[in-house]
């Protein structure tokens, strides 16, 4: 199949997601995966393999502006970033679709509203088979259909929490989540964030819509097939062709229309390298192709209680919004605030190298495990570059005044519940798990190089469907939303292009 249809390049969350969006429209669709299958060892449960040894971490290196290299956690397996992660599916709250203003500047609109979009909230939530409840948190935006399945139920050490933090008068929340806890523990009692998923437990881009898609027999994956750059035609109107090298052989697809899928950094650096008359790459009239680069202002917090141990085995069921937008007291927004899946001392040791491990097993068993997460936004500056095969971040983080904030008011709440030590420590740029914003969408081909259907202003074949296209990172996680405009885009190529 060298001139298909379509050709989809990435099977993550967004390319999975077209892909089933796609699935019964009888177009012929090329999926191209960089990566292979994540096969069932002993080591997808092992927390010294996953976490100490790096067992799944790809061997790549990336290099900041300043020359510095450094190994990232950007998964490269069938599913994408998403067969290993926390599967919290959740909304974008209403206000993230307008500007909004934080202490570190203006988070911009999307150029739609979300009462638009919610039909494909929804559509993406059942596809997931989120477990939810509605009506615990004060943020939560309208949702036209109810979650289908109710939470994943709190461990007894997470109902504990769970009413300390309403007995300081806040709103925890059961976390919108794709998990089958059932299906999850047969494999190993273990959390699932950050783990492989290689059964049923997590509904990820593979196991939930890539294996819709691949139901339908005009969709075709090819593995272990990575992109190399995207060819315009003559007159630069369209894409005429992908190159690919599979096996050490160098491959083209001729496909009518072209879906770029392969991650953030990754479809910055494909349109980047691609050959162009001035060598900006492809897609890049607007000069926005790799800038406006964001991954969320996080950090891990342990609240530790030396005279209780926490039992819970995934631990991953709770968030807070209470300063989501607004930091209580009628100032700026802070972010959100949602359980970390349980660690242990394998895990502490993976970021404390210096610390005997019998410390660590220790404070690992006492503490419970939170994640701040903070907006970054856009800034041109912060950008994605190419330089040869190699990928090059210069992350300019900015609002960091939130993180402080949060993590002040954080540390106080869990104090005043009972938790004497509360230590965090902020991830930094190996962890570029919400990457985004790098191929933006908007309303001006002067500022943006993709239309609010994610379709290249520049050619007309062309989409970018990945977490590159969110004008702004919010605060909370970014699969779901990636996903609902996966299938709005497809609904919106079912109707403009495959017409009979
Ligand atoms: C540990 C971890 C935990 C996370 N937890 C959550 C969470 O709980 N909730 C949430 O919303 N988000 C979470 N995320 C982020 C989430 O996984 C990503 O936002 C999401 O997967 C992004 O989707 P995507 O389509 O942009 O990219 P991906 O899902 O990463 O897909 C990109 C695909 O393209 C392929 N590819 C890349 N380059 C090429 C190439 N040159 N040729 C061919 N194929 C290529 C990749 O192999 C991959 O399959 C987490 C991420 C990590 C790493």
């Amino acid at each position: 199949m060298t001139n298909p249809d379509i050709v989809i390049i990435g099977s993550g969350i967004g390319g999975a997601t077209i892909a089933s969006g796609l699935a019964g429209s009888g177009a012929s669709i090329l999926m191209l995966e960089r990566g292979e299958k994540l096969p069932a060892t002993p080591h997808t449960r092992d927390t010294r393999a996953i976490f100490v040894d790096g067992h799944y971490r790809p061997k790549e290196m990336w290099r900041e502006a300043g020359g510095t290299a450094f190994n990232p956690g950007n998964y490269y397996y069938v599913g994408g970033n998403s067969k290993f992660f926390g599967a919290v599916l959740i909304r974008y709250r209403k206000e993230d679709f307008s500007e909004m203003e934080h202490y570190g500047g203006v988070s911009p609109a999307w150029p739609f509203s979300y009462d638009e979009f919610e039909p494909w909230y929804s559509r993406a939530e059942q596809l997931f088979r989120v477990r939810g409840a509605l009506g615990e948190d004060p943020t939560e935006p309208f949702h036209s259909i109810p979650y289908a399945f109710g939470p994943v139920p709190d461990e007894p050490p997470i109902a504990r929490a769970r009413a300390e933090l309403k007995g300081l008068g806040l709103h925890p929340a059961s976390l919108p989540l794709g998990v089958d806890i059932d299906a999850w523990l047969k494999d190993g009692k273990t959390g699932w964030d950050a783990f492989p998923n290689t059964g049923t437990g997590k509904v990820d881009a593979q196991t939930g819509p890539l294996a819709a898609a691949l139901a339908d027999r005009n969709i075709r994956l090819e593995t272990g097939a990575h992109v190399e750059y995207l060819e315009a035609s003559s007159d630069a109107r369209t894409i005429a062709a992908v190159h690919y090298r599979q096996n050490g052989t160098l491959k083209k697809a001729t496909p009518k229309l072209v879906v770029l899928s392969a991650g953030a950094v990754n479809s910055a650096a494909i349109l980047l390298r691609s050959p162009s008359p001035n060598g900006k790459g492809l897609a890049n009239r607007s000069d926005q192709v790799g800038r406006n680069f964001m991954n969320h202002n996080s950090s891990a917090m342990l609240a530790i209680d030396p005279r209780r141990r926490n039992t819970s085995v995934y631990q991953k069921t709770l968030m807070l919004n209470d300063y989501y937008l607004s930091d209580g007291k009628g100032g700026k927004p802070l972010g959100n605030v949602q359980l970390l899946g349980k660690i242990d001392g394998h895990i502490l040791r993976a970021n404390v190298k210096l610390a005997p491990k019998f410390a660590l097993d220790f404070m690992a068993g006492h503490a419970v495990d939170w994640y701040l997460m903070c907006e970054d936004l856009p800034d041109p500056e912060s950008r994605i570059m190419v330089d040869g095969k190699d990928i090059v971040m210069q992350w300019r983080r900015s609002n960091m005044q939130s993180l402080d904030g949060l993590t002040k008011v954080m540390r106080e709440n869990f104090r005043a519940c009972g938790y004497p030590i509360v230590l965090s420590r902020p991830f930094d740029k190996r962890t570029p798990s919400h990457q985004c914003g790098t191929v933006k969408m908007g309303d001006d081909p002067a500022t943006s190089p993709l239309d609010p259907f994610c379709r290249s202003f520049d050619h007309r074949n062309l989409f970018v469907v990945d977490a590159g296209f969110l004008p702004n990172s919010a605060a909370v996680n970014p699969a779901l939303s990636i996903a609902a405009q996966a299938l709005r885009v497809a609904d919106h190529i079912r109707k403009t292009e495959l017409v009979a």
